[in-house]
């Protein structure tokens, strides 16, 4: 198949009247269409306004999409633990199935072709396979939880490494290899000792499997980590293994000098959820900082509860404004370190090699977006009108692998009206399990 249009290949390179050569799961060739059409006569061609590498939402909790919009205007651990665990807890296999083909659903039509997936406690055998029927590129991975934690999502140390490691079997590198696990601790809050230390032996003993949880994100959550433990949040990472090239970071929104010094050492990857920051009043990650540093930082959307929508392209705007007022500076945070924070850096945070640009011989994940919306007209500059102007409505195309998911700005490969009613059916009785569940603070 050829794909031609404006191709923004990288953050540096953008052609116009260009076609890219899709041949399995690889990019064959890219370049200007005159020079690259007549060398494949036999492939199908077809024509977009802009095409770019597919976005990678660095934090992403599939899963809870189900809870769109039942725990607005909350402090982060009120939103946690009254609203968010209590859903968590009390969705059922075939709940949890939708609640994560809504959210890969959601990513599929608005451009993310990769995410780094915070799964639940429990029947995280659903999401992979779900993933795996989507089609969507992932590391995913299910939550860990073994104290301060509600009835039903809290575990025994033994049995949440015994199940990840389960997990590790039987889906790292699956679908071709589209899919691969991350242990994931939910947080400090919540994971003994033990259980950290033995999220980092499970990602020694496996090649390839990374470590994914939250860090630092409220200033309530190091507090309290500091309490536990004497210790500054990364400090206490760092001392039970948790950080390192093959370690993602959500948030690091509270960090000081010495914990910045650790992740660069390291090589930790950072998260940033600028929506997410500003909609539970977190904070403002110091990005800019991190980038200095040398800190590769991934872009994320969070959870649809603390969002509410996984648009990676509001995203990429959210996270260049809040850069700037934060640092009273309009230079700060420009289209293009927005543009590799969401593709190349989340990449380069999950772990997928020739991933995250239009290169030849890279992977085959490619979306296509209209510039008809009359907000993006005129179009002077592609890369700043997809940092600043685009929506996911505007993705029409969405290809992984080589795998057509979303043409025409239909998705392909599922019934996507099937699992929207599922959910909206499943959403009715949410209000139902959270009064039945128990609520635990810490
Ligand atoms: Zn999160």
């Amino acid at each position: 198949m050829i794909c031609s249009g404006t191709i923004i290949a990288d953050a540096d390179t953008v052609i116009d009247d260009g076609s890219v050569v899709v041949e399995g799961s690889r990019i064959e060739a890219v370049g200007p269409r005159s020079e690259i059409v007549d060398r494949y006569p036999s492939h199908e061609e077809r024509e977009y306004d802009l095409l770019l590498p597919g976005l990678v939402g660095g934090h992403i909790h599939s899963v809870q999409s189900l809870g769109r919009g039942i725990a607005d205007d909350h402090e982060l651990l009120d939103w946690l633990f009254e609203y968010i665990l209590p859903m968590e807890a009390s969705l059922s296999a075939e709940e949890m199935e939708t609640a994560a083909k809504l959210g890969y659903l959601e990513m599929i039509e608005s451009g993310t072709t990769t995410c780094i997936d915070h799964l639940s406690v429990n029947h995280a055998d659903r999401a992979f396979e779900a993933a795996g029927e989507i089609g969507i590129r992932g590391v995913l991975g299910k939550v860990m939880m073994d104290r301060r934690s509600p009835d039903g999502l809290l575990e025994d140390t033994d049995e949440a490494l015994a199940e990840s490691e389960r997990l590790i079997q039987a889906y790292h590198g699956s679908f071709d290899d589209r899919i691969r696990y991350a242990v994931t601790p939910r947080f400090a809050v919540s994971c003994s000792e033990r259980c950290l230390r033995g999220a980092r032996d499970l990602a020694d003993a496996y090649d390839g499997v990374r470590i994914h949880t939250h860090a630092s994100e409220n200033r309530s959550e190091i507090e309290t980590v500091e309490e536990d433990t004497g210790m500054r949040n990364i400090h206490w990472l760092d001392e039970v293994g948790l950080t390192g090239e093959d370690v993602v970071l959500a948030h690091c929104v509270w960090t000081d000098e010495s914990e910045r010094e650790v992740l660069a050492e390291t090589g930790t990857h950072v998260t940033h959820c600028p929506s997410s920051n500003m909609k539970l009043a977190s904070g403002i990650a110091p990005v800019t900082d991190y980038l200095e540093r040398g800190i590769n930082v991934a872009l994320g959307n969070d959870g649809p509860p603390c969002n509410n929508t996984l648009d990676p392209f509001t995203e990429m705007r959210q996270g260049s404004l809040l850069q700037k007022v934060d640092r009273l500076n309009p230079v700060s945070a420009p289209a293009p370190e927005l543009f590799e924070m969401a593709t190349i850096n989340g990449a380069r945070a999950a772990g997928f090699d020739r991933l995250g640009a239009i290169r030849e011989g890279w992977r085959a994940d490619i979306v296509g977006v209209s510039t008809e919306p009359t907000r993006a007209t005129p179009l002077h500059d592609p890369l700043s009108h997809l940092v600043y102007g685009a929506h996911g409505d505007d993705v029409v195309f969405s290809m992984v692998d080589g795998n057509v998911l979303v043409e025409d700005g239909e998705v392909t490969v599922v019934d996507a009206e099937a699992i929207r009613e599922e959910a909206r059916a499943i959403a009715l009785s949410l209000e139902d399990h959270r009064e039945a569940a128990e609520k635990v603070r810490p």
